[in-house]
């Protein structure tokens, strides 16, 4: 068995599964490692979707401009192929993508290590040297000159001993964290009739203390089958994702706010009669939870004064979306039509470390700056570009710390980025 690549992905999600098929389309040689048995991370995972939206349009001319870098592009026209994702470009079907990632990671040469997690890293002098990853046949070594941390948690990060952040900064509280699920058996017609009735109603079963739950409303979205409906509605406050008992009491009362929502839907609301509860994530979803610092901290004054940034390598515009950490309500900042921030280079670089960049969700930023670039498409995109920095880094002989940014801007414009 080979146990030395040059470049080792740690998580399968969006970024992680972007970083190891951009830097293989360069010709690196990749290992991407994941604890579950598929690609797709929350997608799959924790049952997420749909994609929330990746473009901008021109404010006159109302051109559409993708902000999610060609290789998101590349999965949603594959899905599209597969029948797997709605004309809006945004409800999806996580079996069919699990079954495109795949077939994309075989098509571009990345080796696949399911069901193995990440346990230790072996650090010297600021370069990982190794990864041990338990397995089916136990520990196994391996090593790689480049490695990226796409756990979502930044748990490669965490375990090599870098810096990192949890939640706000005044109280380390995170988002909330969600369990979604599927309904099955709903008579959609019925249930787009008395849409609006059903926030009020759930107000008022609040207000009664009939509904424990300290969401506001109810987030239902359309899926792909009939009679299913996704729900991404129950809310887990004030617990540390990143703590092992505090994470089982999360899915233990997500599962209950789970027929909680179910009861409240069935019994009050036409269309749910004959409904049942089909499916719930085989994990719940986490928004946030570590950040790595980095050589740079995006912050919310970067996203609301449309930072630029000469080492650029990604950009976004989705509404800083924050769920209250403490109960009720979600703070909302829409950026306007033609509107998009920078994140530069800086934010994958975890301080210290020579060939270790993070991708996705626990780049470096603050809660506030997080709630906005965390979405699929831009998670997508943050791997894109820290596998072809790995490709850059590659081909000068450099350490991931000193490339030459310019020319990962680059070939990143090649791949439709606009920066
Ligand atoms: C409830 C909820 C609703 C959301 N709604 C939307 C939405 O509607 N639209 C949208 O676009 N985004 C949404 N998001 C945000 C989005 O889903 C995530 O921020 C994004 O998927 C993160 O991608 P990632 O690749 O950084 O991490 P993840 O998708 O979390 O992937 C990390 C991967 O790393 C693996 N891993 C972790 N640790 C290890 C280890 N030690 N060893 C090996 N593997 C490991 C995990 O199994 C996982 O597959 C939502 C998130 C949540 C939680």
């Amino acid at each position: 068995m080979k146990n030395k690549y040059e470049l080792i992905v740690v998580g399968g999600g969006f970024a992680g599964f972007a970083a190891a098929v951009s830097a293989a389309k360069e010709g690196v040689d990749v290992l991407l490692i994941e604890r579950n048995n598929c690609l797709g991370g929350a997608a799959a995972n924790a049952l997420v979707m749909p994609f929330m939206k990746y473009w901008t349009n021109h404010p006159e001319t109302k051109e559409r401009k993708y902000l999610c870098g060609n290789l998101f592009l590349e999965i949603t026209d594959e899905l599209k192929k597969l029948s797997g994702i709605m004309s809006t470009m945004s409800d999806f079907d996580e079996e069919i993508l699990k079954l495109v990632l795949n077939r994309m990671a075989k098509k571009y040469g990345v080796t696949l290590l399911f069901h193995a997690t990440v346990t230790e890293a072996v650090v010297q002098d600021g370069k990982v040297e190794s990864v041990k990853v338990y397995g089916k046949s136990g520990t196994l070594e391996f090593y790689a000159d480049h490695l990226i941390d796409a756990t979502g948690d930044a748990e490669l990060c965490a375990l090599s001993g870098c810096e990192f952040k949890l939640g706000r900064e005044a109280d380390k509280l995170c988002q909330p964290m969600t369990l979604c699920f599927r309904l099955g058996g709903v008579n959609k017609t019925e249930f787009r009739k008395n849409r609006a009735m059903i926030d009020p109603l759930y107000r008022q079963f609040q207000e009664k203390g009939l509904i424990k739950n300290p969401r506001e409303n109810l987030l239902i979205f359309d899926t792909l089958n009939d009679g299913v409906l996704h729900i991404n509605s129950t809310r887990i406050i004030k617990k540390d994702p990143t703590d092992p008992f505090e994470i089982t009491e999360a899915e233990i009362e997500a599962r209950e706010q789970v027929f909680e929502l179910y009861g409240f839907l069935k019994d009050n609301i036409p269309g749910f009669e004959h409904a049942r509860v089909l499916s719930t994530a085989m994990h719940i979803g986490i928004r946030e939870s570590r950040k790595i610092v980095g050589e740079y901290v995006l912050t919310e004054q970067d996203l609301l004064s449309l930072a630029r940034f000469d080492d650029a390598i990604a950009h976004a515009n989705y509404a800083i979306d924050i769920h209250n950490p403490e109960g009720c309500g979600t703070h909302w900042h829409e950026f306007k039509s033609g509107e998009w921030y920078e994140i530069p280079y800086r934010c994958l670089i975890p301080k210290g470390m020579k060939n270790l960049l993070a991708a996705g969700r626990c780049i470096s930023s603050t809660h506030e700056a997080q709630a906005s670039y965390r979405i699929m498409p831009f998670c997508c995109e943050l791997g894109q570009a820290a596998g072809c920095a790995v490709a850059v880094a590659k081909e000068d002989g450099k350490s991931l710390h000193g490339i030459d940014v310019k020319k990962l801007q680059k070939k990143l414009r090649v791949e439709g980025f606009v920066i």
